[in-house]
């Protein structure tokens, strides 16, 4: 529906401000019309987006009414130029270019030289005495026109140029003759005939209404809608269509047409860049059918026009205050600007602009950081494809943790460890991973599954570690077995060498050079402002000393969450914690138990030694405890084997299958772990808890001072379940003799019970922290681990989800319980410190609302650290602008 009667606008009309209804083409060529003034910009009027949704909405009927306004807007735009549209002595032409709100890179359809015909064309060679220029300009609208509007092939209209071409024994198009252009176009409007069963149409007003239909219709071609996907823009905008005056940059050698960034658009750098061509129309310069020049010949070439393009850019940049990226063409000396948009930059010329336009005074610090797009620093983290490089991707998968990394294929964590140790790089193949198959991330580069996405454990992994990470990457077909991987009739083996690059989820054969990320000095400055205007606290998830080095020098103001489990799980102390398990005496287990205290203790130290003075939340014991043992399938087929073979290890095996059926649970994930396991085993956190403080004890005794101690509890639902564990921390503290250490109580909230009783809980605990992975999982009821297939990607596809819940914080229901939880946990708690320590710790927009929600900190993985950075000094500016 149309809430508006009012259908198009003219450029004079517009401002930045209506990017919504006009589009962002729209709306900034009639911002540029007020401030570069009317010769500097062709006129024209635009075709609402509102038109556009109406036309698709009555299945492609053009609203009443736009006729009539667009034929009185097309009378104002021939007043203006004192020509008629496709008259036959000076004929008016136009363009029509559509414009969505976002801007869709050659998406959208674009028709140039609209109103030419038999008899117009020649009246623009009389007029201009160019009789070249009418008719390679006539030329060229027929074959926009045919392809656009009609669907005509862009190979035949090519085939027939190609055939001209050869004939006159030629190689660019710009050294085709009269002639050959009259020739060729007559051609093109038989093709037209052939293909559409109508004639080439002459009326230029049935032009004009083909052509603002095609811009509509390209909004729903397939190129478009898949883009949309892609980049999560909403089919329901619907684009613009802007009908322009042309000015001619084919008009022989004092013309041209061109791109022009404000600064270079790969490093930032204030020199503006850009590609530009000699007598040719725009979309010569991205068609490729000739090689363009840079932008700095421009001043040899057309030295006036070069320096009034040179300080529209500046002036432009001074007015939106942001890098652009601009369209342009001379016509015989003169400059018109045809476009401008903010620049899409990569990384490293982001942080570049944002230190430079301080220093030159465009922009306020504040300003200054709401332009880098935080999400992408990452690039800046880990090892990139050197820009440019061209190669053959092998298949692709999901995007799962950024970074490039090459290396020999392995298919086991096992063979990875092996080849690591043997100074090898390798790369880890899998179908999917589990815990046991940790040690193979460290050991290899990067990392390769055919199933799972972005949430799958080969994903949370290996972002965690900082390893590149393609997951799901569905064509591999990967035998174990025989250690082959198969993809489109490819077998590649162990040893082959594979290049990843876990930013784009590509894979190939191809040595691509990889480049190792650079910490520059404004990416440094940008970080210090960053920390002097963020209000959030950073700290970082890690698990180990090395973890917590890293950690620091990214950044991190503590570690947000220690997995105590860490050193147990997939390393070569397994063995110890299964022995705890499996145990069949009293005795036996305390045994276990003592021997895992001193590893724990020993892991802790290290730990400890790196955090001084600075806040160590350690999480106890979490994972149900059947992740520590054999896995059931395996150890079944070994009982087989035992059995046929006589193995006198069959009884044991036996049992111990037996013990791994009695732990198996149906949804271990919603099983017996976390608090529940304690409750039923408090030895376990016994003596974990007395493994932290005999630890903390030691680094005070040999280094003077320890972190600021936090024990968190997993998985509480009940306030009872937190009085029991102080209880236990405080029996084991007390039998430590350790009553004068510091150390304060606090529990995750990853349950929506806790959320609801948050009052309860917070009476008797010092602090909470937000799980908000498990708290996804069970507000939802999604399976974190399931749900990366299939069935998200449905989800999003079908708009039902923007993005995936376990990537950014779902706001109002999940995001509604940390609320919840933050407000009633203060009231009954002032004091109550909040923080955040699942996987949305990372992510900017998840990072905005836990700012809005008014938690402390947030904790990511150390390699996100320098982003939350940034993230949450962006919140904080968003909060209260103006700094
Ligand atoms: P896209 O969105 O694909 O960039 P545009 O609508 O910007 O499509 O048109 C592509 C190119 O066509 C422009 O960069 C410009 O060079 C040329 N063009 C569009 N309108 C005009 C015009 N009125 N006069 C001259 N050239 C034009
Ligand atoms: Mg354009
Ligand atoms: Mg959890």
């Amino acid at each position: 529906m149309i809430s508006k009667s009012k259908l198009v606008y003219d450029f004079s009309e517009g401002s930045r401000e209506m990017r919504d209804l006009l589009g962002g083409k729209g709306a900034n060529v009639a911002e540029m019309t007020r401030i570069l003034g009317p010769e500097r910009v062709p006129a024209g009027f635009t075709i609402t987006t509102e038109v556009c949704v109406a036309y698709m909405e009555a299945d492609r009927q053009e609203p009443e009414g736009l006729e009539e306004q667009v034929s009185e807007a097309l009378g104002r735009l021939e007043a203006h130029a004192g020509r008629e549209l496709g008259h036959a002595r000076d004929p008016l032409l136009v363009s029509v270019r559509s414009g969505a709100r976002e801007s869709m890179p050659g998406m959208l359809d674009t028709v140039l030289n609209l109103g030419l015909n038999h008899e117009s064309v020649e009246g623009l060679a009389k007029i201009t005495k160019n009789e070249r220029f009418a008719w390679d300009s006539f030329r060229r609208f027929v074959q926009m026109f045919a392809n656009v509007c009609r669907g005509v092939s862009g190979e035949s209209i090519e085939a027939a140029i190609e055939r001209h071409k050869a004939e006159a024994g030629v190689e660019l198009d710009t050294e085709l003759d009269v002639d050959r252009l009259r020739a060729l176009t007559g051609d093109l409007e038989a093709l037209y005939r052939q293909k559409t069963g109508e004639d080439f149409p002459q009326d230029p007003y049935e032009q004009l209404r083909h052509a603002i239909r095609a811009v509509f219709d390209s909004w729903l071609g397939e190129r478009a809608v898949a883009y949309r996907r892609m980049n999560r823009i909403p089919d329901r905008w619907g684009t613009a269509a802007n009908v322009q005056q042309m000015v001619f940059g084919n008009k022989g050698d004092s013309s041209c047409s061109g791109v022009a960034f404000s600064r270079d658009e790969v490093t930032g750098e204030p020199e503006p860049s850009g590609d530009f061509l000699v007598n040719a129309q725009g979309e010569d310069v991205v068609s490729g059918v000739r090689t363009p020049r840079d932008i700095s010949e421009l001043r040899g070439a057309m030295p006036s026009a070069h320096q009034e393009l040179m300080d529209i850019l500046r002036a432009l940049e001074g007015h939106y205050r942001d890098m652009q990226d601009t369209e342009f063409t001379v016509e015989e000396g003169s400059l018109f600007m045809l476009q401008t948009r903010s620049a899409q930059r990569p990384a490293q010329a982001g942080v570049r602009f944002a230190v430079d336009a301080v220093n030159e005074g465009l922009l306020e610090k504040h300003e200054a950081l709401l332009t880098i797009d935080a999400d992408r620093l990452d690039a800046l983290l880990h090892d990139t494809f050197v820009p440019g490089t061209e190669f053959t991707i092998l298949t692709e998968g999901v995007a799962a943790s950024p970074g490039a990394a090459r290396g020999q294929i392995v298919f086991t964590a096992d063979d990875a460890v092996t080849a690591a140790g043997e100074g090898r790089q390798v790369v880890l193949v899998r179908p999917f991973t589990e815990a046991e198959d940790v040690k193979g991330f460290k050991a290899a580069q990067g990392i390769v599954t055919s199933r799972g996405g972005k949430a799958s454990h080969a994903a949370l992994v290996a972002r965690g570690m900082g390893k590149p990470c393609v997951a799901g990457a569905g064509a591999l077909e990967i035998d174990l077995n025989a250690k082959v991987a198969r993809v489109d009739g490819q077998e590649l083996h162990e040893g082959d060498v594979i290049t990843l690059d876990g930013s784009t989820g590509t894979i190939t054969l191809d040595e691509v050079p990889l480049e190792e990320p650079q910490m520059t000095p404004e990416f440094e400055t940008v970080l210090k402002w960053s920390d002097e205007m963020r209000t959030l606290g950073v700290r970082a998830n890690a698990d180990t000393a090395e973890d917590a080095t890293k950690a620091r020098e990214f950044g991190a103001e503590g570690i947000g969450l220690c997995r105590s489990e860490h050193i147990f799980l997939g390393t070569k102390h397994q063995s110890t914690m299964q022995a705890m398990i499996m145990a069949e005496t009293d005795e036996e287990r305390g045994a276990a138990l003592q021997e895992l205290g001193s590893l724990q203790k020993e892991h802790f130290k290290a730990l400890f030694g790196v955090m001084q003075g600075q806040p160590v939340t350690i999480r106890l014991l979490d994972p149900p405890l059947h992740e520590f043992i054999p896995n059931a399938e395996e150890l079944a087929q070994q009982v087989q084997r035992a059995r046929s073979e006589g193995n006198n290890d069959l009884a044991e095996l036996e049992h111990t299958l037996d013990r791994v059926h009695e732990l198996t649970e149906t949804n271990p994930m919603l099983g017996t772990r976390g608090v529940r396991l304690a409750v039923l085993h408090p030895d376990v956190y016994e003596m974990q808890v007395s493994a932290i403080v005999r630890a903390a004890l030691e680094v005070i005794e040999e280094l003077g001072e320890a972190p600021m101690l936090e024990v968190m509890i997993p998985l509480v639902a009940y306030e009872q379940e937190v009085e029991l564990m102080r209880e236990l921390v405080d029996r084991v503290v007390d039998r430590e003799g350790a009553s004068d250490l510091e150390l304060s109580l606090g529990t995750m909230i990853e349950l929506p019970r806790a959320c609801f009783v948050a009052d309860l809980i917070a009476q008797r605990a010092d602090f909470f922290s937000f799980g908000t992975n498990d708290l996804t999982q069970t507000a939802l009821g999604f399976s974190r681990d399931d749900v990366g297939g299939e069935m998200l990607a449905r989800y999003l596809d079908q708009d039902i989800l923007e993005r995936s819940p376990f990537e950014t914080i779902d706001k109002p229901g999940v995001g509604w319980l940390v609320r919840l939880a933050a407000w009633v946990g203060r009231e009954a708690k002032p004091e109550l410190k909040l923080g955040i320590c699942g996987e949305h710790g990372g992510d900017p927009e998840s990072i905005a609302f836990f700012q809005l929600a008014g938690l402390d900190y947030v904790s990511c993985s150390p390699y996100r650290v320098p982003i939350a950075r940034v993230a949450a000094a962006q919140a904080a500016v968003a909060e209260t602008p103006g700094g």
